[in-house]
């Protein structure tokens, strides 16, 4: 495989027509990097991926890969793969002709071509279904042959567009350790397209939040979730209360919200208690309080059960300064 570099965007936008899908963003992805760019339907995701694969034009600004500018080149010549949503395996060709598909274009001879792929198949543990067709296979092994054919081009960069979204629940969660392991094996960057908060927390090293077009806010998983810096990024990541505290907008998360049946610190903030949802490890608590409209508090489940509050109760809110973050308008 390739050594790999940083990708770096300088600008990047895309417009269709009078839309700016994507605007004007710089952000640099370090090398071999697992980064995610997550955000709700529309915010410029696939169009960010489409552009760094070379199947969208950049309406302007630019893709730097290395100290190459792949901005205007033709998607096989610029050290990028794309692995799509649906996989988009030839429906008659075996799976070791889809796996060598883009060495047959570039000509090379069939032995060589089934040799590497052969490789790339026992890579993604596919070995014994070469002969077979696509449609003789699971979500999941299809999904690795899309990989391994994919991977035969050797990128620098792999792209995934939302690959997991079409495996169901259990099989998401073994795909999404193996896409991680092949990354790391492999040692190149992988960016990987999700609107899954929880996929994006579990894979990346980076993961990058965008809204409308623009980049919210990029970090590591654990800082994106401890001090989302906006509004946009508090709701979308989950798990955090909005608060408009005497005028100063902050951002806490619900297990940082204590919850006590006396105003032990005389923090004065009552709320009553309107449901209770017990999820295993912790019970999650809806509270609506005077000042502050409704809140979210995630109790572990020891803590709520050594002393169980009921539907209905009174209880009082209090928080550490330093797990209140505050958030720019
Ligand atoms: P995401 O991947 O985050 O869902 P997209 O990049 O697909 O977002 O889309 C961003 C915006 O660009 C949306 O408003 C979408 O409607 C628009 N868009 C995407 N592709 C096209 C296209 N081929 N023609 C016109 N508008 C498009």
């Amino acid at each position: 495989m390739k050594k790999s570099v940083d990708l770096e965007l300088v600008a990047t936008t895309k417009r269709y027509g009078t839309t700016t899908a994507v605007d004007a963003i710089d952000h640099k992805f370090g090398a071999a990097t697992y980064s995610c760019l997550l955000g709700p339907s529309g915010c410029g995701k696939s169009s960010t991926l489409r552009m760094i694969a070379g199947h969208e034009y950049v309406s302007e600004g630019d893709i730097l890969l290395g100290d190459e500018n792949i901005t205007d080149l033709p998607p096989a010549k610029r050290g990028t793969a794309m692995m799509f949503q649906n996989y988009a395996l030839f429906p008659h060709i075996s799976v070791i002709d889809n796996v060598a598909f883009s060495l047959r274009m570039q000509g090379v001879n069939r032995e060589a071509r089934h040799r590497r792929a052969k490789d790339l198949l026992e890579l993604v543990d596919m070995s014994d279904f070469a002969d077979r067709l696509p449609d003789q296979l699971s979500g999941g092994q299809q999904q690795r042959v899309a990989l391994a054919r994919a991977l035969i081009t050797e990128p620098t960069v792999l792209l995934l567009d939302e690959p997991l979204s079409a495996l169901d629940p259990f099989l998401r969660i073994k795909m999404r350790l193996e896409l991680k392991r092949l990354q790391r094996e492999l040692g190149i960057s992988f960016v990987h397209v999700t609107h899954s908060q929880d996929e994006a927390l579990a894979l990346a090293d980076e993961i990058i939040v965008m809204n409308g077009g623009v980049i919210e806010q990029a970090g590591a998983p654990r800082s994106i979730f401890n001090a989302p810096r906006t509004e946009f990024v508090a709701r979308f990541i989950g798990g955090h209360n909005v608060i408009d505290d005497a005028g100063k907008q902050i951002a806490i998360r619900a297990d940082k919200l204590a919850v006590t049946k006396e105003d032990l610190s005389n923090s004065e903030r009552p709320a009553s208690v309107r449901d209770i949802e017990y999820l295993g490890s912790s019970v999650n608590l809806t509270l609506s309080t005077p000042a502050l409209g409704d809140l979210t508090a995630a109790l572990p489940d020891q803590t709520f059960f050594n002393d169980p509050i009921e539907i209905g109760a009174t209880v009082f809110l209090s928080w550490k300064a330093e797990d209140a973050h505050n958030l720019a308008a």
